[in-house]
């Protein structure tokens, strides 16, 4: 992505990466679990007791050389985005901190969990609180359910947790995600689950993101957002079943700025560096106030993109991919509004007023 943005003469400002130490991962994981990362790292193998207990060495979660740094580093880029979102918050009017590495909202307290190790959203949220903004709402846009995010504040009211995402039914992680998970004992009504159906267009994709933000805003009111943008909702992404062109998350940004300008964004999933290095490029070019109109496709950016060493889903590609940054709209009927109107009326019934 920062590759890409280079490559359109785009230069925006960015601070260098730096590992989570184990401190700051004990606010969630616990010891033994890191414990077991670390030693895998080392060895490059993991026994079956190891893999039983922590879901390590699988096919979904394999060990290889980058997995504990990388993990490293997209969580202590996190840690970052908190302590630069805590040390602005005050002093600026709109402050937005971008972390694209982070978002790997899978992972569990001591277990690996689809694709994720160390799960920086919810250290992310901790680490908030820990300064002081208490209730967090947290929104989730990537076309997975954050069950690691959802079961870290299960039975807690002070983070609310919205999360837009291919259904359960058809799609990871098949067991959590569906709208009847509200919560337990004083988080019962702070966790709002809207599963959808396959082929999701970014006219239904805005309409859930509004009335969800509309209902919780209106019963919980949170000194911080945070959001995880996973981009896998591209019709271009083959990991999941959504038909988002890349609008929806520059519609997703306004609509969260109606109710803050202030929040910490994380990436999340995108498995077609393709459309992924455009989606997050352009969500970043957009928040700093670059108008999109004026951003030339450069010959450089549009080489960059087609020599992307990847498998070929041309199929599922429109022609100008790689000589516009912005995708042609993919607006349609809202057939989820019945749904919608379900889930609302569910939360109405159990939240706290
Ligand atoms: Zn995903």
């Amino acid at each position: 992505m920062l590759n890409y943005l280079k490559a359109l003469n785009i230069d925006l400002p960015y601070v260098e990466a730096r590992d989570a130490t184990i401190d700051e991962l004990l606010i969630f994981h616990t010891k033994d679990y890191i414990e077991a990362l670390m030693k895998s790292d080392a060895t490059m193998k993991v026994n079956a007791y190891i893999r039983e207990k922590y879901n390590t060495g699988t096919i979904e979660n394999p060990i290889s050389p980058g997995m504990w740094r990388g993990s490293l580093l997209a969580t202590g880029s996190s840690i970052q985005a908190v302590e630069i979102f805590n040390s602005y918050y005050k002093s600026q009017k709109q402050l937005v901190i971008f972390n694209p590495a982070g978002g790997m909202h899978h992972a569990k307290s001591s277990k690996a969990n689809g694709f994720c190790f160390l799960n920086d959203p919810v250290i992310t949220i901790k680490h908030l609180q820990k300064h002081g903004f208490r209730k967090i709402m947290y929104i989730d846009l990537d076309a997975h359910h954050p069950d690691g995010v959802q079961e870290a504040f299960y039975e807690d009211d002070s983070v609310y947790t919205i999360s837009l995402h291919q259904s359960p039914e058809y799609a990871f992680p098949f067991s959590m995600g569906y709208e009847t998970e509200l919560g337990i004992d004083e988080g019962l009504g702070f966790n709002m689950n809207i599963p959808l159906p396959k082929a999701i267009n970014d006219s239904e994709f805005s309409y859930a993101l509004e009335k969800a933000i509309d209902f919780a805003s209106s019963r919980f009111n949170p000194d911080a957002f945070v959001i995880q943008m996973g981009v896998d909702g591209l019709k271009e992404d083959y990991l999941s079943k959504f038909e988002l062109s890349n609008n929806a998350y520059i519609k997703a940004i306004d609509i969260i700025y109606r109710y803050t300008k202030k929040f910490i964004l994380l990436g999340g999933g995108g498995y077609n560096p393709i459309s992924l290095a455009r989606a997050w490029g352009l969500v970043w070019i957009y928040l700093n106030d670059i108008n999109l109109k004026d951003v030339k496709i450069t010959k450089e950016a549009e080489e960059l993109l087609r020599s992307l060493d990847y498998e070929d889903f041309e199929d599922l590609m429109e022609d100008n991919i790689y000589t516009s940054i912005l995708d042609t709209p993919r607006d349609g009927d809202i057939r989820i509004k019945e749904k919608l109107e379900k889930i609302i009326s569910l939360h109405k019934l159990y939240m706290m007023v």
